[in-house]
């Protein structure tokens, strides 16, 4: 029988220097028994990926997206020779490969680019040889040869595209907090460390602002039913499991709190209340290439209403411009935006079963004199839009009322 696999992703920060490769390929080593095999996913050293990015921005205030791709693809190609040589020097055999040598196969959306197909055969071939293989991460190939990226954080991507590829038996993310929080530390001192969450809580999660791991690389690792092991490189400690299904007891409505100040606010004023018109400003919007997200249109009066919706702040401007062209196609009245804004999100698979959890949120922000913008629910969260001067104040006071500082 094959040996198990298991695959370790280390992001940028866990290689960000010669002392912390050493200690990476250290922890590889100490993985690797005679009893199993590992597969290793790097990111670029420390800021490497920001600092290209900046680089090429000095160049060209619109650099190609393929020559993007040929630029940002080099920091992994780095970082995994890097930890290959380390891994050699403490006695291991090692060898690195590049994403499209590995057969990562995308379409051809350079700078985000979706995994085709894996055809892993250099890896099964190394494993067999007994080698660690360390492969870069974030990185593509397409079926024209052209090397492609997978969006931002998109090591995390790869390697739970590979863990699922070569039937790895955990997939453990690498980073530099010791797991999940209950919320951003930094805004609670009393944030305590999740040691199992489901891939729907994880998913919801990170979609609403908790930045450990990459969206796209937990809706894989759901579909697939790869468990994940979010864990620090900088210690022993076990992290947080990422799992199907949770040993929870019945009682525990809400797992976790995030707080995401990325999003500004557009309204239009004085839209008209009728059929299409919904239809027509968002086609339009979405041309221009800017995701919506939470969209609210008020009860009609006088045949008029009003509409508001959140965008990506790094997109208001595009998405200004397209509202202001469509208000003045549809004769509307005033566009008016505003960015400092947070959303305040509280989510738990417990709400399924739990009434009231809403409610409680609305009245401990109430308590809290904070005044609700928007609100949307899914059925495992319920996020507020709120004024973002007030948002550090409300996740304290929703984590206490929520119970979960333990
Ligand atoms: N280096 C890439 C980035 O910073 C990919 C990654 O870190 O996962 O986005
Ligand atoms: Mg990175």
């Amino acid at each position: 029988m094959a040996k198990p696999i298991i695959v370790q992703k280390f992001g940028g920060s866990s290689v960000a220097n010669v002392d912390r490769i050493k200690a990476v390929a250290q922890r590889i080593c100490e993985t690797k028994t005679k009893k199993n095999n590992i597969v290793v996913v790097v990111s670029a050293l420390g800021d490497t990926t920001d600092d290209l990015v900046e680089l090429a921005a000095k160049i060209s205030e619109h650099p190609p997206e393929r020559e993007m791709d040929m630029l940002m693809s080099t920091g992994e190609q780095i970082s995994c020779a890097l930890v290959a040589m380390a891994v050699k020097e403490l006695g291991h055999d090692a060898v690195s490969f590049t994403g499209a040598q590995v057969g990562i196969l995308t379409d051809d959306t350079h700078t985000k680019a979706k995994i085709q197909k894996i055809g892993a055969r250099a890896i099964r071939k190394a494993l067999k040889e007994n080698k660690i293989v360390i492969v870069a991460g974030f990185q593509g190939v397409t079926k024209d040869n052209e090397i492609t990226t997978l969006g931002r954080g998109g090591s995390d991507l790869t390697a739970v595209a590979l863990a699922f590829a070569i039937n790895a038996k955990v997939c453990e993310i690498f980073t530099d907090v010791e797991g999940i929080y209950t919320t951003d530390p930094r805004i609670v001192r009393e944030a305590k460390k999740i040691k199992e969450i489901t891939f729907d809580e994880m998913l919801e999660m990170a979609s609403l602002g908790a930045q450990v791991m990459q969206p796209r690389s937990i809706e894989v690792a759901r579909r697939f039913n790869i468990p994940l092991h979010v864990r620090s490189s900088f210690s022993k400690e076990e992290g947080t499991m990422i799992v199907k299904n949770t040993q929870k007891l019945e009682d525990i409505s809400v797992i976790g709190i995030t707080c995401n100040k990325a999003e500004a606010k557009i309204t239009i004023c004085g839209v008209q209340d009728k059929p299409g018109v919904a239809a027509e400003i968002f086609t339009q919007i979405s041309k221009a290439g800017v995701m919506v997200d939470t969209i609210v249109q008020n009860v009609g009066y006088a045949r008029q209403t009003d509409i508001s919706f959140t965008v990506l702040k790094s997109d208001l401007a595009k998405a200004l411009k397209a509202t202001n062209a469509i208000a003045e196609k549809l004769k509307t009245g005033e566009v008016l935006h505003d960015k400092n804004i947070a959303r305040i999100s509280i989510v738990g698979s417990g709400m399924r079963s739990h009434r009231g959890v809403a409610a409680k949120m609305f009245q401990t922000l109430a308590e809290h004199e904070v005044n609700i913008d928007m609100i949307t629910t899914s059925d495992i969260s319920v996020s507020c839009i709120i004024e973002q001067s007030q948002a550090e104040k409300a996740v304290k006071a929703l984590h206490k009322v929520f119970n979960l500082e333990g």
